[in-house]
């Protein structure tokens, strides 16, 4: 069978690395973005610029793909199901719609025994007066929010102000302390059937992922939790394609799983390097139905996001042979954006 034309959904760096992926294995890409400078310009081999709800934009990325991914989940789910009524969306649409929002995620994770914060879904201020006993915890929006954006810290009742904007819902979680971060990228082709990395160890800095790191330095009951619990999750989602489920360890080594990313993840990109297929590969190649190739690793590797004006010093460093650096050449340097990242591989 020849091989399908690739459309990929966002153009941000998971784009970007996605195109280049499919390229190395023989994939064309088709990049949709609604960024008319989004930086998979530069690495896909078709562009289009367009709102997601343009009709006649989409139209033109439908006519133009064999099947549709997506590198980010905030896509509105009817817009990912009208496209899938014309050509195959993998992950399915439906996964996405239950992930994109923090308290059906939730719930669909603890209905499948898998231990999260705790958490009370808050759609009125009185609400948040009434659950004093999530306290001191997190107030996060249950969509559209990332990198810390759209959360507040509530220490204690006196906390709850009239900045927090009520025409949203929020969940509010009881806040653990945090020992360490870490991450679980798995890529599963059918019932079964899936390469599982490593769990990679993670640091934030103003809640912004700043490196990342394996062999992750946690016991080997986390590393076997962890594991299971992805196996899990992908199987009961019938996921197909790469997935990352982001896990809390708190001080008395207690395993939580935080988030589910339906898609390629920053923390992964050190796959690229570390690993003989990259987590980006092993998603074309899942969502494509192409061979599953044993994952191995190759290289313990660390990574690490170069956010904001760090991508100057790095676009003039020199590096050495067991150091990658990718610039995301994105147009425009902005505080807390990611601009590129650099690997750096142990030989
Ligand atoms: P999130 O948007 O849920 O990924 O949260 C962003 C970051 O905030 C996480 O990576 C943690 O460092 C921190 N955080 C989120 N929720 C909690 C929590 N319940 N307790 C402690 N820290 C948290």
């Amino acid at each position: 069978m020849k091989n399908p034309i690739l459309g990929i959904i966002g153009g941000g760096q998971l784009g970007s690395l996605l195109s280049v992926a499919a390229k190395k294995i023989g994939i064309k890409t088709v990049i949709l973005s609604d960024d008319e400078n989004a930086p998979a310009k530069n690495f896909t081999d078709k562009f289009i610029y367009g709102k997601y709800d343009n009709k006649s934009i989409t139209q033109e990325f439908i006519d133009s793909v064999d099947l549709v991914t997506y590198e980010f989940e905030n896509i509105p789910f009817n817009i990912l199901q009208s496209i899938n009524n014309e050509k195959t969306v993998l992950p399915k649409p439906e996964i996405n719609n239950l992930i994109q929002n923090r308290l059906t995620e939730k719930n669909f994770l603890n209905d499948i025994n898998i231990q999260t914060t705790q958490y009370v879904s808050i759609k009125h201020i009185d609400e948040l007066k009434e659950n004093e006993n999530f306290f001191p915890g997190l107030l996060k929006t249950t969509t559209l929010g990332y990198d810390g954006k759209g959360q507040y810290k509530l220490n204690s009742k006196r906390d709850i102000s009239n900045e927090i904007d009520f025409s949203k819902e929020y969940i509010l979680e009881k806040f653990i302390n945090l020992k360490k971060e870490i991450s679980v990228i798995i890529t599963r082709f059918g019932n079964q059937k899936y390469e599982i990395y490593e769990p990679i160890e993670n640091v934030h800095e103003d809640q912004i992922l700043k490196h990342s790191k394996i062999p992750a330095d946690v016991s080997k009951e986390i590393i076997i939790k962890s594991t299971e619990w992805s196996k899990k999750i992908v199987e009961d989602l019938d996921y197909i394609g790469t997935l990352c489920v982001e896990f809390f360890i708190d001080k008395n080594d207690n395993l939580y799983a935080n988030e589910i990313a339906p898609r390629v993840h920053n923390s992964g990109h050190l796959t690229i390097n570390s690993h003989n297929i990259s987590q980006f590969e092993n998603h074309v190649r899942a969502v494509c139905g192409l061979e599953k190739i044993k994952t191995k690793k190759i290289y313990n590797a660390k990574m690490i996001n170069l956010i904001g004006d760090d991508i100057l010093i790095y676009r003039d460093k020199k590096f050495s042979e067991n150091e990658f650096f990718f610039d995301y050449l994105k147009k425009d340097i902005k505080n807390k954006r990611k601009m590129g990242h650099v690997t750096i591989i142990e030989k």
